[in-house]
């Protein structure tokens, strides 16, 4: 069983998870897995996040220090902007592409959306409250975001990780300026703690198919029975064809044209982390472990790696940006056809960009910031009632996505800056 390499135990402890869960709620002991077998997966989630922000500041420091000159370091930074926004850019593309030709919201009848808008009008209000707190802010409130006035509250839950990358960026910058001497036992110091921090991760990683099987079962128990979520089907599905297309077709092969990345050593190195990715749907938890596979098994420098997924995890959401494409048509389709215009579409493809880099990288972030793409572009929100039945499977798929677009990117970024290497043989199967 120890030689079982890892993507292995996580996925039987994930099927086993879904297994025990569908069999308690057929017996009807749903509070017997929500009070004894869940909180084992809110300990790995909580031990994920707990290494997260040391594991992005530490490496980061190292991977700067490493650099060794702060010209690099822009022509990594713009050429990793231009990746995340290529490949959000044409998620959204694809998404509408697929909900204009499959046209999801044409298939919803009269009675499944009258019963939705009703029986989920609760939910879609308390997101649509959150989202008018965002929208309230000045258009420069993003910016000032990112800059933190107190670096500890930047490490805790009110902060962000963008604000722990901006503190650190402005530390390694200085110290990669002061003199080496100096900055030599500073850096020897976070590069002993980086080897700490990594084994830490090893450990946590020792306990993930208990994890997973927890939020599997937990999830059984908790989202909606499927037999009502019927006429959601082909959005659903609409959904899923465009994430598929972009996990093992645009990804694949983008890795193989620009890097000659075969589609094999890439799925070997990551799976892992997409399908940690799939049972938390949060990219941030799954950060410490994407972060590793693509260093350790991928071959992606550590100097880049560690510069390109803390900035993909926050930034980079395709997976978010093609289902908020694709909600927002199959809304307007169910609700107001008559406001889906060439100029609407336009309207929808600028503001899930933003509103998918915007988002957080935590369970149902993306369909809060789907309000936003709504508003902007005239779509009644109360339409977000119609998707909520099915959004949880779909919020662990697109989070799949998200993780597999940040690890595609940072193995093109190394490879533009001649940083991807051989992965190390002892490490290639396991
Ligand atoms: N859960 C997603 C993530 O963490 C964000 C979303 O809700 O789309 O990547």
């Amino acid at each position: 069983m120890n030689r079982l390499a890892l993507h292995w135990k996580i996925l039987i402890g994930m099927l086993l998870g879904l297994f025990v869960g569908f069999l308690m709620k057929e017996w009807g002991l749903q509070g017997i897995v929500v009070d004894w077998v869940k909180p084992f997966g809110t300990i790995f989630i909580n031990m994920l996040k707990m290494i997260a922000v040391p594991l992005v500041a530490v490496s980061l420091i190292v991977g700067l220090a490493d650099l060794k000159d702060i010209s690099k370091l822009s022509k990594l930074g713009g050429r990793t902007i231009l990746f995340y926004l290529f490949t959000t850019a044409c998620s959204v593309s694809l998404g509408l592409v697929l909900a204009n030709l499959i046209k999801p919201g044409l298939f919803i009848n009269e009675s499944s959306r009258q019963s939705l808008l009703e029986g989920f009008a609760g939910e879609a209000n308390e997101k649509i409250k959150i989202a008018e707190a965002t929208r309230e802010q000045g258009p420069l409130q993003p910016l000032v975001d990112i800059v933190p006035d107190n670096f500890f509250g930047a490490m805790t839950d009110n902060g962000s990780l963008l604000q722990v990358i901006f503190f650190v960026i402005l530390v390694g910058i200085g110290l990669i300026m002061i003199d080496e001497r100096k900055s030599k036992p500073v850096v020897d110091f976070f590069k002993g703690l980086n080897d700490v921090i990594l084994k830490v991760i090893d450990i946590i990683m020792l306990f993930a198919p208990i994890g997973v099987f927890a939020l599997m079962a937990a999830l059984m128990v908790e989202i909606p029975d499927f037999s009502t979520l019927g006429a959601l089907g082909i959005y659903g599905l609409t959904v899923l064809i465009g994430l598929a297309l972009l996990i093992f077709a645009f990804y694949p092969t983008l890795l193989y044209m620009i890097a000659k990345v075969t589609p094999g050593r890439f799925f070997r190195a990551i799976s892992p982390a997409q399908l940690l990715a799939f049972s938390t749907s949060s990219s941030a938890a799954t950060l410490p472990v994407t972060m590793e596979r693509v260093t350790e098994h991928l071959g992606v420098d550590d100097e880049v790696s560690s510069f390109v997924l803390p900035l993909g995890a926050t930034i980079n959401m395709d997976g978010t940006a093609l289902y908020q494409a694709v909600a927002a048509i199959f809304i307007s389709q169910a609700m107001l056809p008559e406001a889906l215009g060439l100029q609407t579409q336009l309207m929808i493809i600028v503001t899930t960009v933003l509103a998918s880099i915007g988002t957080a990288a935590v369970p149902s972030a993306g369909i809060v910031m789907l309000v936003i793409v709504l508003g902007q572009a005239g779509i009644p929100e109360a339409g977000l009632a119609l998707i909520f039945a099915v959004d949880r499977p779909l919020d662990m798929c697109r989070t799949l996505t998200n993780v597999t677009s940040d690890a595609t990117v940072s193995a093109l970024v190394a490879n533009s800056v001649g940083l991807l290497h051989e992965p190390q043989p002892e490490n290639a199967d396991q």
